[in-house]
């Protein structure tokens, strides 16, 4: 799904940084991995080349078999929106909209026909376990159910890849395990997910783990 040879991100600066060396990385169709790193190692930067929000220095980037770097923007643009969804640490709820109206704003944006879209939308909050709390703002919401509608929301529109920039990173300990547990069964459902996190614990929910340091990513056993 997933093919990174050689892969760089240069940032010109000041200060000029080698934020991505070499990677390689393959990612196949169903596999959960874990990448772990210290923080201002590379993998937000990596995160937003995998998910098309930016593009590699050097190397090449397969995505489901495309050269990426060949797309126009509006294609990149438009491959992202119908084949990944994005979880961030922070949420990035809208306050004052309920849990399924967060969800059906994202369907909106995604294209779906309107008449389909709160069927979509409560769909997608039941597979996380939020039926019961449809019409609750976030402020509502403990941690980890603001995660849940996070995530309802990126597989509303049935994404094939998800990426996950410290999910848990706002989470205590049992919400963290509610979120994990959640992306095991996404997983099992057959949903490729690429998890960024500095916490081990984390990563050791996934079936596959890399590590970055300084940009140099390699696969850990
Ligand atoms: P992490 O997410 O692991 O904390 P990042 O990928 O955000 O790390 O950053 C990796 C390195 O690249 C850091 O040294 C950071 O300062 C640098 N960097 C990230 N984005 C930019 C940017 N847009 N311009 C310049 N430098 C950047
Ligand atoms: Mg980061």
């Amino acid at each position: 799904m997933l093919d990174l040879a050689d892969v760089t991100r240069f940032f010109s600066g000041p200060p000029a940084v080698n934020a991505l060396r070499g990677v390689d990385l393959v990612v196949a169709r169903g596999d959960y991995l874990a990448i772990i790193g210290p923080s201002g190692s590379g993998k937000s930067t990596m995160l937003n080349l995998l998910g098309l929000l930016d593009r590699a220095s050097t190397g090449q980037f397969r995505f489901e078999g495309i050269d990426v770097a060949e797309l126009s923007d509006e294609a990149r643009t438009a491959l992202r929106a119908h084949a990944i969804g994005f979880v961030f640490q922070s949420f990035h709820l809208l306050p004052t909209r309920t849990a399924l109206e967060n969800v059906v704003l994202a369907c909106t944006y995604a294209g779906v026909p309107r008449g389909e879209r709160a069927a979509i939308a409560r769909a997608a909050l039941e597979r996380v376990g939020l039926a019961h709390r449809l019409d609750a703002t976030p402020n509502r919401l403990s941690g980890g159910e603001r995660q849940r509608v996070a995530i309802a929301r990126a597989v509303s529109t049935s994404p094939r890849l998800l990426l996950a920039d410290e999910p848990t990173g706002n989470l205590d300990r049992e919400n963290s395990e509610s979120v994990m547990d959640l992306f095991s069964q996404l997983n099992s459902e057959g949903l490729t997910i690429v998890m960024i996190t500095h916490d081990h614990a984390v990563a050791a929910a996934a079936a596959r783990r890399a590590r970055i340091l300084d940009g140099a990513l390699e696969e850990v056993e």
